[in-house]
């Protein structure tokens, strides 16, 4: 059999892993060695040299993108439809499984999976149906302890409260939740794989007809399956063969129970397996692969390897210190904008990032630029849940007819305001041609249609009954008052009064764990965004003194600026856009360009790992992810004063980049530019600041005022410092003492 096409273009480890015996295998390799080539072709070698049906064949990938990546390359290979191929995430395997053997699993044939957000809802009705104090014990706590339970294998039965409140009180919760999810058929994403590893172990006649059935066993991204996932895999694999494929240094997810130690547990665990190393790189440049190498030799806990390439050093990385993080988007847009403009498609370019907020400022950049991007594994930020819902309110108060925004935030947070309540307001809008807004007033007032008196009406046109009318009339009052309290307001301080007074940044912030850091980060972010929006679009004083745009304006004007940004320029998912992610769902993926966004001390490596060596190394892990994706040019960018979650920071580069040999990176030095004209009505406004003012700064020392830009709290002046050469400032932040001249 001719199976050139298999091994072709592959280097001689590479083959010896493709062409494997059919026994178990580790490959262990660094990033970019061909891993998950290897994966691909072992698959088309197993079925078109050792013969095994493709139904015989199983490949877990971490993400649903990866596996259909991995689902298209193998057909390629192979030229038939991989159809029966099972491929996917072991989310999506399981849930595949749970569908066929949904009896034997003993749930209902119509199951519905539970997102995040509807457990937390469920979890939360529970909590009150136990009467538990949701201040004292938050619901995203307690989701957060059923989902490690389920990710480690533990039902409420071996769970060991030790007498412990904590404990005690969160496994009551676990049981009332398992028992609501069992009546109304409803698994959780852990549940999935939980409920099949059990039905396999219930159920030995199935267990061994998919033994037999999956006599080969692939699982790329091994370091970071969870205990349940690691359990999944030893029931279903214990008489197949297994590859792993894996990479120590890649692990990122042990924040959400990852465990790397399941790389040596697999070889001690399983029988006979053999070890393959890949050492070559092909992805990325010399430079790039140096540069990844040192700095994870600064990790202390290694499996250890070599890593090396062929290819040529390439460029310099490039470190950019931007003065602020709106000088970092523009930064990176501009140098996205030479890169397209130089013939290259804008898909090969990558934007990395620590956290999802950070993503806002670079999506206005590169807005600005017409440059088309796409935000991967994640939803653009005016188009989060969380925003929406704060845009809502917004609206509201901008216009409270709007029926959208009631639709969205009438009973969020929850007040009591059901499904059949809403339905009735729609009801009567409909028939008295109105908003619903309208009809809410209408009928808390208790007047049905205008045409009939109240005498008319029996008991069954009662426009609500006395809960829901309560409910509604709450709705009213918090609108009508946060309507009042925003006059006269500046956009800031109304997105601030919307999120607080309705609740939403509680609601939304209780969120155990990275999630509701997330979107409590992001909310806090819709507030910077909504100051720098006052900044940047309030027109210059006139010289009547009078300002030339009310708020209303601007509050009308920032939501149709937020609802542009969220449908007219999203990149069609398969043209060419500019990818922007987190670090954390760039795994396996490369691009010819990669920026690293942020790069400092407290963001990346974030705070919250600062304490933690475990936690330090993950991080660093994360930033070798990062490194590694890029093939052909690499820059890292910080600011030095960074506005994110709605406070300003002044930050140091990240220890990250000092773990790089500085003869592989090469700053980038840029006159900044000035981007507005020079209000004339600036020095009035600012008092006795003028250009040309000596001033002194309690860090940079003593220098000249060379230009401003901004108003108000968002003024920002250039100085040129005698100690440290010109520096942007954030004026009501920067404690400029005034000098004399002389
Ligand atoms: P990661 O650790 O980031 O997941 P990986 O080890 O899975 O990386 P791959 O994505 O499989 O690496 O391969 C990296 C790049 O190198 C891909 O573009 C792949 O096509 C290419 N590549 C791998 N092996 C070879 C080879 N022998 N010859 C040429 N190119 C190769
Ligand atoms: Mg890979």
């Amino acid at each position: 059999m001719d199976v050139t096409h298999i091994l072709e273009g592959m280097n001689d480890r590479q083959r010896e892993a493709v062409s494997s015996p059919l026994g178990n295998s580790l490959v262990l390799a660094g990033a970019g060695s061909g891993k998950t080539r290897v994966l691909v072709h072992r698959i088309s070698w197993l079925v078109e040299v050792e013969d095994v049906s493709p139904h015989g064949v199983l490949a877990v990938t971490f993400t649903n993108k990866a596996a259909s990546e991995m689902r298209h390359r193998v057909e390629q290979l192979l030229g038939i439809s991989v159809r029966p191929l099972w491929i996917g995430t072991f989310h999506g395997l399981a849930h595949r499984l749970l569908r066929i053997h949904w009896r034997e699993a003993k749930i209902p044939q119509s199951f519905q999976v539970l997102d995040s957000d509807d457990q937390l809802r469920l979890v939360k009705r529970v909590m009150k149906m136990l009467d538990l104090d949701e201040q004292k014990w938050p619901s995203r706590q307690a989701v957060w302890f059923i989902n490690t339970a389920k990710d480690e294998g533990r039902r409420p039965r071996h769970i060991d409260t030790g007498g412990d409140l904590f404990n005690i009180t969160h496994l009551r919760v676990y049981e009332a939740y398992e028992e609501a999810c069992q009546r109304g058929g409803l698994l959780d994403f852990s549940e999935l794989i939980l409920r099949s590893h059990e039905l396999w172990l219930e159920n030995d006649d199935l267990l061994r007809h998919y033994q037999n059935r999956f006599s080969q066993i692939l699982v790329d991204e091994f370091q970071d399956t969870n205990a349940i996932q690691y359990a999944w895999l030893k029931v279903l694999g214990s008489r197949a063969g297994l590859m792993a494929v894996g990479d120590d240094d890649q692990s990122i997810y042990g924040w959400r129970g990852a465990r790397v130690e399941h790389i040596q547990r697999f070889s001690k665990e399983f029988q006979g397996v053999t070890i393959y190393r890949l050492e070559q790189n092909y992805r990325s440049t010399g430079n790039i692969l140096k540069a990844a190498n040192a700095l994870i030799d600064k990790n202390q806990d290694r499996l250890g390897k070599r890593l090396w390439t062929a290819g040529e050093d390439g460029d310099a990385i490039l470190l950019y210190a931007a003065y602020n993080e709106l000088d970092e988007a523009r930064f990176i847009a501009e140098r996205t904008r030479e890169w397209i403009d130089g013939g290259a498609s804008p898909g090969d370019v990558a934007l990395l990032y620590r956290s999802n907020a950070q993503s806002r400022v670079l999506e206005e950049a590169l807005l600005r630029l017409s440059i088309p991007y796409r935000i991967y594994g994640g939803l653009r930020f005016f188009e989060r849940a969380e925003i929406r819902n704060a845009l809502a309110y917004m609206r509201l108060v901008a216009n409270a007819d709007s029926d959208a925004a009631v639709e969205r935030v009438i009973n969020t947070p929850p007040r009591g305001i059901g499904d059949k309540t809403v339905e009735r307001l729609r009801q009567h809008a409909r028939e008295q041609d109105t908003t619903l807004w309208r009809a809410a007033n209408d009928l808390v007032a208790d007047r049905g249609p205008a045409d009939r008196g109240p005498a008319d009406r029996g008991p069954a046109d009662r426009a609500l009954a006395g809960r829901a009318a309560n409910a509604v009339k709450g709705f009213i009052e918090l609108i009508d008052s946060l309507t009042e309290q925003c006059e006269g307001k500046n956009l800031e301080e109304i997105v601030r009064l919307a999120i607080d007074n309705s609740g939403l940044m509680e609601f939304h912030g209780s969120e155990k764990g990275e999630r509701g850091l997330a979107r409590k980060e992001n909310l806090e972010e819709l507030v910077a965004a909504c100051g720098e929006f006052g900044g940047a679009f309030v027109l210059p004083i006139d010289p009547q003194g009078l300002p030339s745009q009310g708020t209303e304006d601007l509050l009308s004007e920032f939501l149709d600026h937020a609802a542009l940004e969220t449908g007219e320029h999203q990149a069609d998912s398969n043209a060419s856009s500019v990818q922007l992610m987190t670090l954390h769902s760039a795994k396996g993926l490369e691009f010819p360009l990669v920026f690293m966004a942020g790069v400092e001390e407290g963001l990346f490596p974030h705070r919250m790992s600062l304490e933690e060596p475990g936690r330090l190394e993950e991080e660093r892990r994360l930033c070798y992810v990062g490194i590694t994706r890029a093939m052909k040019q690499l820059y890292f960018t910080y600011a030095e004063t960074r506005r994110l979650h709605g406070s300003e920071s002044y930050n140091k580069p990240s220890r990250f980049i000092a773990d790089i040999p500085a003869d592989l990176m090469q700053e980038v030095r840029i006159r900044n530019e000035v981007t507005r004209p020079l209000s004339p009505a600036w020095e009035d406004d600012e008092g006795s600041l003028r250009l040309g003012q000596r001033v002194a700064h309690p860090r940079f020392g003593e220098g000249v005022v060379l230009n401003c830009e901004g108003h108000g709290e968002r003024t920002r002046v250039e100085v040129n410092f005698e100690q440290v050469g010109p520096k942007i400032l954030m004026l009501s932040h920067a404690n400029l003492e005034l000098l004399n001249d002389s």
